[in-house]
């Protein structure tokens, strides 16, 4: 029969065992490391994980990963994805408003700029950088939690006249626990009397050292307001970019992310989604956690209808048959019934979830899961 123990399945994604159990524990199946379970889970399974599946052949109990076959010539230069994190009132969304101005495309556009959970900005020197608009702390904990890794760095804001504050070290531990690195964006100081060596000394404090006192992590000083330092700030990006050598292959059916999702009277369900491998289409169909769909058009940050969307850009998907949740994966099918089948079977395991959950009595999943 076609089936796979766990840890097997688990090394084949280079993902933690735990991770897996959890990830079937959230899908209503209950196993350990070393039971087997049948290929249809596993399917499900990788595709939590962001991963797509190809199934040798019918016989044949491989679950061979896509993912893996891409070749290094496949692989194309990706922008980076940024996330703004800090404490309340240092001006993250006075800094991510700058950046927004600072645009090259949105000009040649008319300045036309749309509200979605993420945008992109086009560099004078032609270069982009995705900035993630939505993830509260909150938010970037659930998508962490989910397997979601949406975001390649963090910009951390201090304000120079306040400096290192609850959320700030909150911050500090989201992007050690996710791995990815940081940059220190000390903004307000146009203020008069800031200090920046207060703020780089309570860092310190916490393991982050800035390359002014000999660490390896950059530090830009900023003013939001007074678009200070905006272009160094970016080059900061780029150059943390380069490091990490970020790469895709845009030649295959699209993932992503589901960053943000709402109702909308007009449109009906609408998910702003981050591609992060192979490209997006108008008529794609796709599965986004267990609701379904053909893609009926895309839109990109500025508002504009668009027919594709590449490795971190972010759109939002039109067509799908409810409303996904934040930090669900969106993949590409090869048809309809395949959304479908995938689809039903998520529904499927939600709802005997639930029913779980009552017969289990009251809190006793959540709180295992939290
Ligand atoms: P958030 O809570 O981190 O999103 O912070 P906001 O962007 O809402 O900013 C909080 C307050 O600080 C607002 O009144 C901003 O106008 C102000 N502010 C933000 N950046 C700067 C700056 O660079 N200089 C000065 N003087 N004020 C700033
Ligand atoms: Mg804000």
């Amino acid at each position: 029969p076609e089936t796979i123990t766990v840890s097997e399945l688990a090394n084949r994604m280079a993902a933690r065992g735990g991770d897996v159990v959890k990830a079937l524990f959230r899908m209503g199946v209950m196993a350990t490391l070393t039971q087997s379970i049948d290929a249809d889970t596993a399917q499900l399974v990788v595709e939590e994980f962001g991963h797509r599946v190809k199934r040798v052949a019918d016989s044949d109990v491989e679950i061979g990963l896509e993912g893996e076959t891409d070749e290094d010539g496949e692989l194309m230069p990706r922008p980076p994805v940024v996330t703004v994190m800090g404490h309340v009132d240092h001006g993250k969304t006075s800094l991510l408003d700058a950046l927004r101005r600072t645009d090259v495309a949105a000009r040649e556009a008319g300045g036309i700029t749309q509200h979605i959970g993420a945008y992109q900005v086009q560099m004078k020197n032609g270069e982009r950088i995705t900035f993630l608009d939505t993830p509260g702390h909150e938010a970037f904990t659930a998508m962490r939690a989910r397997g979601a890794g949406v975001t390649d760095m963090v910009v951390l804001v201090v304000a120079a006249d306040d400096g290192v504050m609850p959320q700030t070290v909150e911050a500090i531990h989201h992007a050690k626990a996710a791995g990815v690195p940081l940059i220190v964006a000390i903004n307000k100081i146009d203020k008069d009397g800031v200090n920046p060596d207060r703020v780089r000394n309570e860092l310190l404090q916490h393991e982050i050292v800035v390359e002014e006192l000999g660490g390896d992590t950059q530090e830009i000083q900023v003013s939001a307001t007074k678009g200070i330092g905006l272009d160094k700030l970016a080059e900061a990006i780029s150059l943390q970019a380069e490091v990490l050598e970020l790469r895709a292959n845009p030649d295959r059916m699209g993932e992503g992310t589901v960053i943000e999702s709402k109702l909308d009277r007009g449109r009906g369900p609408v998910a702003t989604v981050l591609v992060q491998r192979g490209t997006l289409r108008t008529g794609d169909n796709v599965v986004a956690g267990a609701e379904w769909g053909r893609v009926r058009a895309l839109v990109n940050d500025k508002g504009q209808q668009v027919k594709e969307a590449g490795p971190s850009v972010p759109v939002e998907v039109l067509g799908l048959s409810g409303v996904p949740s934040a930090g669900e994966p969106l993949v590409v099918v090869e048809d309809e019934s395949r959304a479908r089948e995938i689809s039903e079977f998520r529904q499927r395991k939600v709802r005997e979830k639930a029913a779980a959950a009552l017969t289990a009595g009251r809190g006793s999943l959540t709180d295992m899961l939290a």
